[in-house]
């Protein structure tokens, strides 16, 4: 009974590390297809060694929940291009990362020894673009940022690892396979004791001979010399290596370093002066033990161990009907500040069922609402309730404060909103007086209205505002429209920005709030009334005050500078898109 306790207790502690999935590369079939029965040895304290591979697989391994951070890395391990050291140099490895907040992915690649004269030079190399591909396409499923996909190789997988880093491409938009749309291009490299060239002189001859054959073209040599092919384009890369590592001379990672200078692509070299061959973790090996701290330090360093805020943006129905067009612009602004992941989700059409509306709120640190339509079901709406007043933050763009005139808690996080037959039952209007005073104002009638498109000055109301702090007192905004007689309940609700409504443009001749920050619960809610038209949202004051709206609704903190781009009272300042 104690060892039946005993082993359900090792079980559940390893299934937080055990392989999570296993990833198919060519549903579709195998190009270069072998028939090899594939083979797994166990080697005594390094694991499994996989021979003969057949079908060339991804094992996933998750960090623990709450952990992951976005970033990911396919992993190659090495074998001299005839067996994967699956444990020592892969899933090993893959639970470090996944203890770092990485997803890792381990690399069953096909092996060039056992391959067919046809294919045996281009399986591996097919294989790891494959991958990357199918991790970038896969980005959505598993939470991951499109532009954290490293790769990691040991060995000859270190040369796989090079090879994929030295020849990628963008994808190709033309296929009919969706993961042939997808770049293949690492973002980051970390090379292991790396083969890496195919001179005499250097290379490790048994990953020559299986890669290359006996009697390869010179142009093959030059091709997988991956010293040879380096660009500026190649990722950032660290390598490691030991001085007396007698099966891949340290020349390998050296004339790979030298020519990542010449190109001047982030790189760092760790030369330790023992530790031999295919060290894994070199656990009591001496200084080598301590590349993982050095390494983790790297990573640190490229931002691949931050973890990113995650955003959902709402969109589905909206009477403005660019509303396709604008959540991209959101989505991509977002993005942009390396903060967040974005995701989107479109409600069902208008006058359809809303019934299978119920995004998972408490997955996002903050949702941004580019909707304006039918309402949501009661379940969604409070579980979005209980999301922001336990401390969700909420930002709600242009007409997004048109939405829903009848839902009370929508109201107070909005604070203000305008038309759909709001009236003084619905609260007060408020503006900003000619001493510059927020004034509540109950008097009756419409709430919500706009005078004719143009660009206007916008004017700071309060410069100590996380979101605002930097900004200029005034700038220009781009041709939008400018909103007034907005009301609502307007608690807990703090202006930070207005617009004086000219009636020359059919205004109220009042400054009217553009920017606000709410307090809804422990919630967090920022305000723009900005962002009619398209353009509006390209202008360099929307842009910066809804990402800094966001990173403030997301965490209470501001952390992006004010772009030298922001615009000044004299001229609007577009962005570059
Ligand atoms: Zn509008």
């Amino acid at each position: 009974m104690k060892h039946l306790l005993l082993l359900g207790m090792c079980l559940s502690f390893f299934s937080l590390w055990s392989q999570d999935k296993v990833i198919s590369l060519y549903p579709e079939g195998i190009p270069c297809e072998n028939d090899l029965q594939m083979e797994v040895r166990e080697v005594r304290n390094t694991g499994r060694r996989i021979m003969k591979v057949h079908n060339p697989e991804l094992a996933v391994y998750l960090p623990a929940p709450g952990k992951a951070n976005g970033s990911s890395v396919v992993i190659c391990p090495g074998g001299g291009y005839t067996v994967l050291a699956w444990d020592w140099e892969g899933t090993w490895m893959a639970e470090w990362f996944a203890d770092m907040g990485v997803t890792a992915f381990v690399l069953k690649y096909r092996l060039p020894h056992w391959e067919s004269e046809s294919c045996h030079d281009k399986v591996a190399l097919m294989d790891a673009q494959r991958a990357l591909r199918t991790v970038r396409m896969k980005a959505s499923e598993y939470s991951l940022d499109k532009d954290r996909v490293g790769v990691m190789g040991f060995s000859a997988g270190g040369h796989l690892a090079s090879s994929i880093s030295t020849h990628f491409d963008d994808g190709n938009r033309e296929s009919n396979l969706p993961v042939e749309h997808f770049s293949c291009r690492p973002d980051f490299s970390i090379l292991m004791y790396p083969v890496i060239s195919m001179d005499t002189s250097f290379t490790h001859m048994g990953s020559r001979r299986n890669l290359i054959g006996e009697n390869p073209s010179e142009e093959m040599v030059g091709y997988y010399s991956n010293e040879k092919q380096i660009s500026a384009e190649t990722p950032p890369t660290i390598l490691i290596h030991a001085s007396d590592d007698r099966a891949v001379p340290v020349e390998n990672s050296i004339a790979y370093y030298e020519s990542l200078l010449k190109f001047d692509v982030p790189a760092s070299l760790l030369v330790y002066e023992s530790g031999g061959h295919g060290f894994s973790f070199a656990k009591g090996k001496g200084a080598v033990a301590g590349w993982p701290d050095a390494c983790k330090s790297w990573l640190e360093d490229q931002g691949i161990l931050t973890k990113k805020l995650k955003a959902l943006i709402i969109e589905g129905q909206n009477n403005h009907k660019n509303w396709m067009e604008t959540t991209p612009i959101l989505s991509r602004q977002l993005e942009e500040t390396g903060l967040f992941l974005v995701d989107v989700v479109r409600t069902p059409a208008e006058g359809e069922s809303m019934a299978s509306f119920a995004p998972d709120f408490n997955l996002y640190d903050v949702v941004v609402s580019n909707y304006n339509g039918d309402p949501w079901p009661e379940s969604t709406k409070l579980s979005f309730e209980r999301y922001v007043e336990s401390g969700g933050g909420f930002v709600s763009v242009h007409a997004a404060d048109n939405a829903f005139p009848e839902w009370k808690a929508y109201n107070e996080m909005i604070g203000i909103g305008g038309w759909y037959g709001r009236t003084e039952k619905d609260g007060p209007y408020v503006y900003i007086n000619d001493e510059g005073e927020v004034v509540r104002d109950d008097s009756p009638g419409k709430g919500g209205h706009h005078g004719s498109q143009h660009s206007f000055i916008i004017e700071t109301r309060d410069e100590t505002h996380p979101i605002m702090a930097g900004l200029p007192d005034q700038w220009l905004h781009t041709r939008d429209e400018l909103y007034d007689q907005l009301r609502g309940p307007a608690v807990n609700l703090h202006v930070l920005a207005s617009a004086y409504s000219d009636p020359d443009t059919g205004g109220t001749g009042r400054s009217e709030p553009m920017l606000m920050a709410i307090h809804y619960g422990l919630g967090r809610s920022f305000h723009t009334t900005l962002g009619h038209l398209n353009e509006s949202m390209h202008c360099m004051g929307f842009k910066t005050t809804f990402q800094r709206g966001c990173e403030w609704a997301a965490t209470g903190m501001v952390t992006q500078p004010v772009p030298d781009s922001f615009p000044g009272t004299d001229e609007v300042s577009m962005e570059d898109h």
